[in-house]
């Protein structure tokens, strides 16, 4: 087996006439986090809804964690990678308890005991067992991305991709859930792949990044690198002075 868990080469995206990655490369060791940052339109979302195998025109490599997720049974797939989106409210069904929604992955996987490990994973996202009888509008901002972070973590994964998880929080949250998935990432042995349109983000939670600019990587950065300023391109320069 591979120490290396994400492996895209050449990467391109297209939608119609329109590319939206172009030539894009990049890798992830077991237990690390990369992180994708630029504007917004700059291609970053699409690059995760490809590797979950979500846009059909495409072109380059992709492994995820030495499957090609293309030629993987969705099944499969969903027990190796999960995608935690930016709006918790509109992931999470709104007519269905906590407990319901957390629990129905491992019901369809055929997992023992969905019950008993509901109440483990609200336990590891810090929410008392008690929340899996509330509905998502009983919870904050703040509850309801720890929720959708339990149920992403239903089946176990190996790799979470992360998209702009916390750009629907409150400031004041923003932290809180940023430090819960480095913690879950250590105990876990988790593998994460980060997008945000914010490089503060990034470089908290990111031991590597790229700079995605109009559908094309700018440059590729460790967090080393960022904090002494080894930096090639104005255009990241411009993005560091902004933040
Ligand atoms: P980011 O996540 O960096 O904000 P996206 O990956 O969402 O950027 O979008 C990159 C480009 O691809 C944009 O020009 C966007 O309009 C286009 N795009 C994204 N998804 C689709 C789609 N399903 N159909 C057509 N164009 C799309
Ligand atoms: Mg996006």
């Amino acid at each position: 087996m591979t120490d290396t868990m994400i492996d895209i080469q050449n990467l391109s995206v297209r939608f119609g006439s329109n590319t939206a990655v172009r030539d894009c490369s990049f890798s992830v060791h077991q237990g690390g986090a990369f992180g994708l940052v630029g504007e917004s339109g700059s291609g970053k979302s699409t690059i995760l809804r490809t590797i979950m195998g979500l846009n059909p025109d495409w072109s380059g490599t992709i492994r995820i964690a030495g499957l090609n997720p293309h030629k993987t049974e969705r099944k499969q797939l969903a027990r190796v990678v999960q995608m935690v989106f930016q709006d918790p409210y509109a992931s999470l069904h709104p007519r269905y308890v906590i407990g319901h929604q957390i629990a129905e992955p491992m019901r369809i996987h055929g997992m023992p005991d969905p019950a008993g490990r509901t109440a483990e994973l609200l336990d590891l996202i810090g929410l008392s067992a008690s929340f899996q009888y509330r509905y998502p509008h009983e919870l904050s901002g703040g509850q309801r991305q720890r929720v959708a972070i339990a149920r992403a973590l239903a089946l176990n994964p190996r790799i979470l991709l992360l998209d702009e998880p916390t750009s629907a929080l409150d400031v004041s949250i923003q932290a809180e859930i940023l430090n819960l998935l480095n913690r879950l990432r250590s105990e876990l042995g988790l593998t994460f792949l980060i997008v945000s349109h914010d490089l503060a983000v990034i470089s908290y939670m990111c031991e590597e990044l790229m700079v995605m600019r109009n559908a094309t990587p700018v440059e590729r950065l460790t967090r080393a690198q960022l904090r002494s300023g080894e930096i090639a391109s104005d255009y990241t320069r411009q993005l560091i002075a902004a933040v």
